[in-house]
């Protein structure tokens, strides 16, 4: 009896894990589309930007970055993956 709600509850805890896994790999694939396309602040994550020709300058730290730049630097999905791995697969969580 104590064996099965053990292994229910495991199920449920991995459940939960996985769904926040992937809505948090989800956040980064979104934010990181927002970074490439000069639409969100590197330095102070601010959504208001101004484009000037290839380069968006943040309106409220006054941040600037060249979008070829970061087109440059954009990570791939599995970098994306490494970034947002569940905390078991670093192999520091108890
Ligand atoms: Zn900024």
């Amino acid at each position: 009896m104590s064996g099965l709600a053990k292994l229910i509850g495991g199920a449920i805890g991995a459940a939960i894990v996985w769904i926040y896994w992937q809505v948090r790999q989800r956040k980064a694939a979104a934010r990181l589309a927002e970074l490439d396309e000069g639409r969100r602040c590197v330095s102070c994550d601010g959504t208001d930007l101004a484009r000037e020709g290839d380069v968006a300058r943040c309106l409220r730290c006054g941040q600037t970055v060249s979008l070829a730049s970061l087109r440059a630097a954009v990570v791939n999905a599995s970098e994306i993956a490494a970034v947002t791995k569940p905390p078991e697969d670093r192999g520091t969580w108890r």
